[in-house]
């Protein structure tokens, strides 16, 4: 969403959103634009609030807040926060500006090239390019990627943030606790499978009329038919059964038990299904070769009545038979 400038004289811009319904949010921010700033504003069609990049909060003379509900007077709080991208030669801050009565987020914008933003505005930098990291950052970090692991999340940006820190101090990560990370995650995920089990069961039971097999044209595999949900669900289960701890409840194990009988006997079909139509194909094949050989048996009957009928020798016959090819097009029939 852009905001486009609409000018009130000696490089003071207020930026609005346009085409507001009574129901959109209101935003408006007036800055005291630098030169390069009105500059780069003058150039942009469309006089938006991008096109001036960063702006430092004690440029912002007003804005409205609208959680206050009113135009605030006087500098916003601002917080940057810059992502580490893969792509690591366009680097772009989030920039949050804060409401200083009440702490809202009034406008949320980007900037790039973070080198402009004043270190103090900058609350995470993951680059580690424009604010330098701390060991305390990092193990903040680290830790944070401890508590998502513990969530189930495998926080694998966070691990490489925490690399890249390390990296430009020259600090020495603790290796074995970024080892620990998967396997904390994977046992918070397996707990957190026993704990939907009885759901997911209940998924596949209502699904299960679709236990079926589906071969599409880009696939030669056997694979179960998607479209209900149920192939996934069922994938889920299998793939996580040899390694949770069974349920307690004897009605869902056998429940489970049930499904994978299900699941069974949907491939039994198919293997049933196959053997008859390979008989079916076997049959229909053994047809055309036997028609196909009663047809020469009875030219071959029908040249040596000819031959000897037509008083020709056997030297000739093998000569005309041996050049008795079929011709591939009008060009390769040759004089007689
Ligand atoms: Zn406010």
């Amino acid at each position: 969403m852009g905001l486009k400038a609409i000018p009130a004289g000696d490089g003071v811009y207020s930026f609005v959103n346009e085409n507001v319904s009574p129901h959109t949010r209101h935003y408006e921010l007036t800055i005291k634009l630098t030169p390069e700033q009105e500059k780069s504003l003058a150039a942009d069609p469309h006089e938006d609030i991008y096109s001036i990049n960063f702006f430092h909060p004690e440029q912002v003379l007003s804005y409205f807040c609208d959680k206050c509900n009113e135009a605030i007077q006087g500098n916003p709080g601002m917080q940057a926060y810059i992502r580490l991208r893969r792509d690591l030669k366009r680097q772009v801050a989030d920039i949050l500006c804060k409401c200083k009565k009440c702490d809202n987020t009034f406008y949320m914008g980007l900037a790039e090239n973070p080198a402009q933003i004043p270190a103090e505005l900058i609350v995470i930098d993951e680059t580690g390019d424009y604010k330098k990291p701390t060991p305390e950052s990092i193990e903040e970090r680290l830790k944070q990627a401890e508590d998502r692991a513990k969530d189930a999340f495998l926080d694998s940006d966070g691990i490489n943030v925490c690399r890249r820190w390390a990296e430009k101090i020259g600090y020495k990560l603790d290796e074995e606790r970024i080892k620990k990370l998967e396997p904390i995650q994977r046992e918070a995920y397996l707990r957190n499978f026993e704990k939907n089990l009885p759901d997911l069961v209940e998924e596949i039971r209502k699904d299960s009329y679709a236990f079926m097999l589906g071969t599409s044209a880009s696939d030669e595999e056997c694979s179960m038919f998607e479209g209900t949900g149920l192939a996934e669900q069922v994938d889920k289960l299998l793939e996580n059964l040899p390694h949770i701890n069974l349920p307690e409840d004897k009605k869902l194990r056998e429940k489970i038990l049930k499904i994978l009988f299900q699941y069974r006997k949907m491939y039994d079909t198919a293997i049933t299904q196959t053997i008859t139509e390979k008989a079916e194909m076997e049959k229909k094949f053994n047809d055309d070769i036997q028609s196909c050989q009663n047809v020469s048996r009875k030219t071959t009957q029908l040249i040596s009545q000819y031959c000897e009928k037509a008083g020709i020798d056997k030297e000739t016959l093998d000569k005309i038979a041996d050049d008795s090819t079929i011709p591939f097009s009008l060009d390769e029939i040759e004089d007689f």
